[in-house]
């Protein structure tokens, strides 16, 4: 292969709902068809992350009991976490993930469950309800539809510099209130997507992909990357 990337996987140990892990395999199938080869490192409780390691970072979804475990781990990772999202390094967080790069999460037992606040969404609870079942948005920016299953209990409200994803067309989305789904910031993508997003959603495999060849390899000729066709999926 052509070009190498280092793909962090936080917590992959901990963090899987809903088949999650399969967005690394989705990736790992549209960077073979870019000419570039993958390799995946889990990143976990007591391990140390470095900014300048990666050039992927995937992080997933999980149960509250899982993200607790999780909270109380990532202060060590704070700094560099946030070093690499300021940097432009692409992310994909899902659910659980997604939520713990916000403020704070409060989980379904009123429980605080503190985030990096490396983006400045927060999550609260709903009352003995989760948003579950099939989903539909639209990124009013590239026009480009997202299809998805979400599962949860938090309701997440967006902050300073953050846009949404999409557009909810059908489904709850963030909060079930102001039609937003998932989160954009620089190169960070979230969002509620099970399914797992990337394998019904290949243009975002792309564009994650994209950005961290552009990153790494400022001077290559990436006009067969961007060239790529990506099939409808859903
Ligand atoms: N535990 C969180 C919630 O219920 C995240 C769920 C998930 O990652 N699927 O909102």
């Amino acid at each position: 292969m052509k070009y190498s990337l280092n793909v962090a996987h936080l917590y992959g140990n901990l963090l899987n709902t809903y088949g999650d892990n399969g967005n690394l395999l989705a990736l790992k199938y549209y960077a073979k068809q870019m000419d570039t080869d993958l390799t995946v490192k889990v990143i976990s409780l007591d391990d140390d992350f470095k900014a300048a390691n990666f050039d992927l970072v995937f992080f997933g979804g999980g149960q509250d009991y899982e993200q607790l475990i999780v909270s109380k781990d990532i202060p060590s990772k704070k700094e560099e976490l946030t070093k690499y999202i300021n940097d432009g390094g692409p992310m994909l967080a899902i659910c659980g993930g997604y939520q713990l790069l916000g403020h704070y999460y409060i989980g379904a037992d009123g429980e605080k469950i503190p985030g990096i606040g490396a983006l400045d969404h927060y999550t609260l609870s709903q009352d003995h309800n989760r948003f579950i079942g099939n989903i539909l948005i639209k990124n009013k920016q590239t026009q480009e539809e997202y299809h998805g299953f979400e599962n949860h209990n938090g309701m997440t409200f967006l902050g300073k510099g953050e846009k949404p994803l999409g557009v909810v067309e059908s489904g709850h989305g963030n909060n079930g209130k102001d039609k937003t789904e998932g989160v954009i910031y620089k190169n960070v993508y979230g969002s509620y997507f099970h399914g797992p997003i990337l394998t019904r959603n290949g243009s975002l495999a792309k564009h994650l992909l994209i950005t961290a060849l552009e990153r790494k390899y400022p001077d290559a000729d990436l006009s067969q990357q961007k060239a790529l066709k990506i099939p409808e999926t859903f």
